[in-house]
């Protein structure tokens, strides 16, 4: 039996010798050391051998077997090491090497308006307020003196939102996505607080889409009520606004107009800043403007009804009002060239990072 333990030891060690990995060396294992290898099978012979051979060869196949399984071992041990080597080399990475800085974003574009128009109304002491985006049809329009049937109301292309017509106990009729921020006039005035300066800066909602409109934009609502407000007190916040928001050198311009919710109505205009004013340019007409002048938005004095709707006398309160679109606000503002509005909304980052 010795001889063939010899011959195993032998075979073994030859075969170790030649395992590249952790497969052959688990095949090698089960064909040698196995349960069904070969070691196994030689000592099944064992049972047969006197007591005296039992004890002698079993002492040597013991010490066989303690042999193969240490070189076996070692082997395993090498394979283990070459194995992280390589990967060490495969997966190497500098741990010194700087860091991927994320790229820093900022406000977009429209936020960045409004935070300058809250900041320099502050300090006429007008505070931001925030009213519904889908109200009733009541604020947007029957309490700012425009009653049901009234045309003015078409100059708003106003997304109606379809409640089927239940109105319930208390509640003031069909719904709107707010067409203009003035619906914040009377739900203010209803606080009852005053003398009262607010800014209501929110969404606003209309059907149209083209190069000077997109369907969702932002609208600034200022309104003040006190006793014996004046227009010239109008015109001053205006002028400040538009000195601060502008530059010094822009001049600002009331042209009469009509709104339902004012009496009497202006349309505010700033001077145009390639030709200050004067609507000539280099000796020919400035194509920048309307005769030295851009129109920005709308203002008034607040219309009795108005006044009334809000729960106020007329008689003792009055105020003025007044308004603009943020983006078209901010498209007018020197070096700025926006050829079409909608591309503040297109989410371009080429665009937007711009400022
Ligand atoms: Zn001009």
């Amino acid at each position: 039996m010795k001889p063939k333990l010899e011959e195993l030891k032998v075979g073994f060690l030859a075969a170790l010798d030649n395992v590249k990995d952790d497969q052959g060396l688990e095949e090698l294992r089960v064909e040698y050391l196995g349960r069904k290898g070969k070691l196994g099978d030689i000592l099944k012979g064992l049972k047969d051998l006197s007591v005296e051979e039992k004890k002698d060869i079993g002492a040597f196949a013991n010490t066989v077997k303690a042999e193969l399984e240490s070189v076996f071992k070692r082997k395993q041990a090498e394979l283990a090491h070459e194995l992280a080597g390589a990967k060490a080399q495969d997966e190497w990475i500098d741990v010194t090497a700087p860091g991927i800085a994320p790229e820093p974003g900022h406000l977009h574009f429209s936020t960045q308006a409004i935070e300058e128009f809250v900041d320099i109304f502050k300090q006429l002491g007008f505070v931001r307020v925030r009213h519904p985006e889908v109200d009733w049809d009541y604020y947007a329009f029957e309490a700012l003196n425009m009653p049901k049937g009234h045309p003015a109301r078409d100059e708003w292309e106003t997304f109606f939102i379809a409640d089927g017509d239940k109105v319930m106990e208390g509640e003031k009729g069909k719904m709107v996505l707010t067409p203009h921020t003035s619906n914040g006039q009377v739900r203010e005035m209803e606080k009852g607080y005053m003398p009262l300066r607010m800014m209501s800066i929110n969404k606003t909602y209309r059907r149209q889409a083209d190069v000077t409109h997109v369907p969702m934009f932002h609208q600034l609502e200022g309104l003040m009520i006190d006793k014996n407000v004046t227009l010239a007190q109008l015109k001053g916040t205006f002028d400040f606004f538009v000195k601060r928001f502008f530059g010094p050198d822009r001049e600002v311009r009331l042209r009469p107009h009509h709104f339902p919710f004012t009496e009497p109505s202006f349309e505010l205009d700033i001077s145009c800043n390639t030709c200050h004013g004067s609507g000539e340019f280099e000796g020919n007409r400035c194509r920048m403007c309307k005769e030295g002048w851009h129109e920005l938005g709308g203002a008034g004095m607040v219309h009795p009804n108005v006044i009334r709707a809000g729960g106020l006398d007329p008689e003792e309160y009055n105020g003025f009002a007044f308004g603009w679109g943020v983006e078209r606000c901010m498209s007018m503002k020197s070096g700025m060239n926006l050829r079409d509005l909608r591309i503040i909304y297109k989410n371009d980052i080429r665009f937007l990072k711009q400022f």
